[in-house]
């Protein structure tokens, strides 16, 4: 057995027994779940109104040996053209050599036919048993897992199954832009609850649902971006995740753990557990819904995403995807397991701790751009994961600012008008706060440009920001 440098165990075979960064093997734990029948309050009236596909809920008694089908709506595979795949990789062992993969016979056919709701059988598998090994989670304890098309699908999906129409929920703020529309669409009172450089402001939360008006239905669910949040970049200390997790407790409602970014972690400390690790913790698991993604650590044009949690939950999103879309794309999944079966756990890990290398490097680019041109000119904390800078631009110059005035201004007509005018593109801080408050942060996205690049978009903002301030 090696230790893996996540502080985890990993035997030549590929999952062993995970050991969780805080040091016990979740294989002696015993892990009690929250009984099934605790989601039906928490299920939205869509999803208990859903019913199984006729069909498709069918799928698995085609397994049984001896079985002839004549069940499924499955065309011939015989005509189809395609008669073999193959992709190059670059090895996990020296990048700049290339590996050939190939997908012929039993693993290309089930690439080419429809499949089940939830992902291929081995797919899962193997995502099961990487979620024991990034979170201490073991299958069996009543949580289970959904591949979706990218993890989007499968927000989207968990949103749908849980939030009735004009429901009051609970959102970090500012907050990734995507979700926005769910809740609006469903007509939600969506409640900020801010953050700082550690994440969601526990005290805030705490005040919030402490002063809940009488009598009105209490949120049902929290949305958090844990690390390299977008668009703040933070990622929550440990201290903030506990809190939360215990209000979540006290004041019963579910986290969407969203977390794109998981593998994107550079920090310089060990990376804080992910909310549906350190619920282990807590007297009975089943209260995070978490998220994955490979769209930064593999492609994002694959969309590939899994959604980890409640088994009751996970259900009620596959009963959805079963009449929305059917399934994750067969031909993505099939791609994506001949990756990671041929990678293993070990290499798939060496894999993203080039990639956290990788924006480490340019993080460390954009802040020295940042110091270079924008120093007293904007306030910023240094993200520890992800892709983005989130900076506050100091609008009015020393002589502008009214005494006593809290007012930072709106970075809104500055960045989308003078600054693109002025020949840069970033997104103004308004964007991700979902009930129209104003701010003068802005965000910027530091995975594409070069160093020079960056220099000069800077540049160019500096130029936009003095003629603002009348300098
Ligand atoms: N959540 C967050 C916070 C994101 O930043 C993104 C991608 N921009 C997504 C979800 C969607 O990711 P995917 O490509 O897996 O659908």
């Amino acid at each position: 057995m090696a230790t893996h440098s996540d502080g985890i165990l990993v035997s030549a075979s590929g999952i062993s027994t995970p050991v969780g960064a805080n040091g016990y093997h979740a294989a002696e734990k015993v892990v009690k779940s929250l009984p099934a029948d605790f989601y039906t309050g928490f299920l939205s009236d869509a999803a208990k109104e859903r019913k199984p596909s006729p069909i498709r809920g069918l799928f698995p008694l085609e397994n049984k040996p001896g079985v002839i089908s004549l069940l499924a709506g499955k065309p011939n595979d015989a005509m189809f053209p395609f008669k073999s795949l193959s992709f190059n990789i670059a090895s996990p062992t020296d990048p700049s050599q290339e590996q050939s993969i190939s997908l012929s016979g039993k693993d290309l056919s089930a690439g080419l036919q429809y499949g089940p709701t939830g992902g291929l059988p081995r797919l899962l598998k193997w995502f099961i048993g990487l979620q024991g090994l990034s979170h201490g989670r073991k299958s069996g304890e009543g949580w289970s897992l959904s591949i979706g098309n990218g993890s989007q699908d499968s927000i989207y999906k968990a949103v749908n199954a849980l939030v009735n129409p004009g429901d009051a929920v609970l959102v970090e703020s500012p907050v990734y832009a995507g979700v926005i529309p769910m809740f609006k669409t469903l007509h939600c009172e969506q409640i900020e609850v801010e953050t700082d450089a550690d994440g969601v402001c526990s005290h805030l939360l705490r005040n919030i649902l402490e002063n809940w008006p009488v009598g009105k239905p209490k949120p049902k669910v929290l949305y958090t971006v844990p690390y390299g949040c977008n668009p703040t970049g933070m990622t929550a200390t440990l201290e903030r995740r506990k809190e939360v997790l215990q209000l979540a407790r006290e004041h019963n409602f579910l986290i969407l753990e969203d977390d794109p970014y998981f593998y994107l972690y550079f920090g310089k400390a060990a990376r804080p557990l992910s909310y549906f690790q350190l619920e282990l913790d807590e007297p009975e698991v089943g209260r995070v819904i978490r998220f994955d993604s490979f769209s930064k650590i593999l492609s994002a044009g694959m969309r590939i995403g899994f959604a980890s949690g409640p088994k009751p939950i996970i259900d009620a999103m596959d009963l959805h995807t079963g009449t929305a879309n059917l399934q994750a794309s067969s031909l993505i999944q099939a791609i994506t397991l001949a990756l990671v079966e041929e990678w293993g756990y070990n290499n798939f890990f060496a894999h993203t701790r080039a990639v956290a290398d990788f924006y480490r490097e340019k993080r460390d680019v954009f802040e020295s751009a940042l110091n270079a041109h924008l120093g007293g000119l904007a306030e910023w904390s240094t993200p520890e994961a992800g892709m983005f800078f989130w900076f506050k631009l100091l609008l009015l110059s020393p002589h502008q600012t009214p005494t006593g005035s809290a007012d930072e201004g709106d970075s809104e007509d500055l960045i989308r008008t003078k600054a693109y005018e002025g020949g840069v593109l970033a997104l103004p801080g308004t964007v991700f706060l979902p009930n129209g408050r104003k701010t003068a942060f802005v965000r910027a996205s530091f995975s594409l440009c070069t160093e020079e690049q960056v220099n000069e978009a800077l540049k160019r903002l500096r130029a936009v920001l003095l003629k603002e301030r009348g300098q």
